[in-house]
């Protein structure tokens, strides 16, 4: 079998500009990177402004198992079987952050016949914006422990500086660090710590903003910390916005690049969804549904992340209007949730598969719940067997779910044909009754306690007391009607990632809260979750090599 890379190597790419004139752009509408990839005017979207909208297909997915659901895949499979059956499609992407590629997954750029390229270059350092926004994060960083330095005229208490610096690593040894050793010529000591890259709330902000005016209002608002007096500290105070948005100037346009079968695809920005709000940009996801007459669009693990920030957090922010949902599950996920180890994974076992059903059972709860028709992906790999397919299908059958089994891995678009046409009849014939989970006018708690009860299926939550704090002082600094972003364990609907299937009974704990005033949202840590991941004992990376001749290898 070849890998993701050795497909991708075979594949033949139109030049950058080919796809650029197939979606109607003049030449003042985008910038080409190189041959095969461009960067989307920051005035483009005003520009379309009058266009109607294409129609929003968001892909989402039971809770990811180490056996891999696939979402990207069937997300730009789902693309290039629209654009085969004669629908105009644009797909929207988040960008991979070397965390995960050098950890754990060795690429994100979809897979088999279904992948975005170049996904060398998409899966390494691609146009840049990632290197941009750890630019502009430690920019403020320094301007911070340099303000303090030089006299620290605001007063900020160095004991509670929240903004940390970042890098777009896994890397442990980082999370908690003393800086500013050394001497008075050295700084002011004081504890801090790094975060990755697409934990911090400069992604959140590039992803959330509308247009470049909007990037720097947010970037003013980030709180960095409080003074003595426990009154917050904004990077406005600090007079940064201007330079940080300087910085930022190209990685708040998108990035246009192709499928395998020449599909366009917009790729921008890259927050997780288990740490952060888990979606690409609300500039991209626009775009594309300017371009498109389709978008298919992918927000981070399971509907209980992902989706659920996508549809409380994105789209309020955006004004976006989502027409369908994909829950792509598959036979070795499900029989995970079901109690399989892993390396029992290949052979049959219907019973551990029934057991499993009840964690896609969950996650279709919660998309009916917002109100939205979905249809069932069985994302099928070479191992399923048609008695574990055929029950899977019977179960959706019986409680009248769309369902469809899609290949998209193997035979890339022609293999989700029948995804693609059940996608568009749902789109066509079902009614949306959209509504969100929580109203912005519920207290901080309040909200929390309605996606523990109503998306992860919790008896109620618990708030440590450094929380409770927290929450008094952030509705008496008036934040109380922001949105919440949950950062929870993916692997589990529960804060407990090794409650597999649908855990009952439980409850979530919030062990602390982060202000991202700027990004427009109220970050909720539950159980042990860290904003720094750390790398597995054996990472992706050791298989990683390029050769003498310049091929790359490894790279998944
Ligand atoms: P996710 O977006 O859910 O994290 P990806 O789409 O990135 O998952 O897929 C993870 C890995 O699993 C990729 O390397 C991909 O090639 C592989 N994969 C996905 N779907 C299939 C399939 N149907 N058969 C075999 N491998 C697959």
């Amino acid at each position: 079998m070849k890998s993701d890379i050795e497909i991708a190597q075979e594949a033949t790419l139109k030049p950058i500009h080919k796809i650029a004139e197939e979606l109607n752009l003049s030449d003042e509408d985008y910038e080409p990177y190189g041959h095969t990839k461009a960067k989307l005017s920051d005035r483009l979207l005003a520009k379309l402004a009058d266009k109607p909208n294409g129609k929003v297909i968001l892909v989402t997915a039971i809770s990811p198992t180490p056996a891999g659901e696939g979402k990207s895949t069937v997300t730009v499979g789902l693309g290039q079987a629209l654009n085969k059956i004669g629908k105009k499609t644009v797909i929207a992407l988040r960008e991979p952050s070397l965390g995960p590629v050098m950890g754990i997954k060795g690429g994100a750029a979809g897979g088999g016949y279904s992948q975005v390229l170049p996904m060398e270059d998409i899966n390494l350092h691609f146009t840049g914006d990632l290197h941009a926004i750890t630019s502009a994060n430690n920019a403020l960083a320094a301007m911070i422990d340099n303000h303090i330095h030089q006299g620290n005229e605001l007063n900020i208490d160095p004991r509670r500086i929240e903004f940390k610096r970042v890098m777009d690593m896994n890397d442990r040894a980082l999370r908690q660090i003393v800086v500013g050793l050394g001497g008075p010529l050295r700084g002011v000591p004081r504890e801090d710590g790094f975060n990755i890259t697409v934990a911090s709330e400069i992604m959140a902000i590039l992803c959330l903003s509308n247009d470049l005016q909007d990037l720097k209002n947010r970037i003013s608002n980030i709180v960095i910390g409080y003074t003595y007096e426990e009154e917050p500290v904004y990077a406005r105070d600090l007079k940064v916005e201007g330079a940080l948005t300087l910085l930022l100037k190209d990685a708040i346009k998108p990035n246009l690049v192709q499928t395998i079968e020449n599909t366009p695809a917009i790729i921008h920005g890259g927050p997780f969804a288990n740490i952060a709000h888990g979606c690409n940009s609300i500039i991209a996801t626009k775009t594309a549904a300017k371009l498109g007459e389709y978008v298919v669009t992918e927000a981070g693990f399971g509907a209980d992340l992902g989706a659920e920030k996508f549809l409380d957090i994105k789209t309020r922010a955006g004004n976006i209007e989502t027409d369908a949902v994909v829950i792509v599950a598959t036979v070795r996920a499900l029989k995970m949730h079901g109690g399989v180890p892993k390396d029992e994974l290949t052979v049959e076992n219907i019973d551990a598969l029934k057991a499993g059903m009840e964690n896609l059972q969950k996650h279709i709860e919660t998309i009916q719940y917002f109100g939205l028709p979905f249809v069932i992906a069985i994302n099928q790999f070479p191992t399923d067997t048609t008695n574990e397919v055929e029950y899977i299908k019977a179960w959706c059958e019986e409680s009248n779910y769309e369902v469809a089994l899609t290949n998209v891995w193997a035979q890339g678009g022609e293999g989700g044909i029948e995804l693609a046409e059940k996608v568009v009849q749902t789109i066509e014939s079902k009614e949306k009754q959209f509504k969100h989970v929580y109203e912005l006018e519920d207290a901080l708690d309040t909200k929390i306690i309605k996606i523990a009860k109503t998306v992860y299926g919790a008896d109620g939550v618990e708030f440590s007391s450094k929380a409770k704090k927290q929450l008094a002082f952030f509705e008496k600094q008036g934040w109380g009607n922001l949105p919440v972003c949950m950062a929870k364990t993916q692997y589990s609907l529960s804060d407990n990632p090794a409650l597999l299937g649908r855990p009952t009974g439980f409850t979530i704990t919030i062990r602390e809260f982060r202000p991202s005033i700027g990004a427009g949202f109220i970050v909720a840590l539950t159980g042990d979750i860290m904003t720094m991941p750390g790398l597995p004992k054996k990472p992706a990376a050791l298989k990683m090599d390029v050769t003498e001749d310049g091929k790359i290898v490894g790279l998944f």
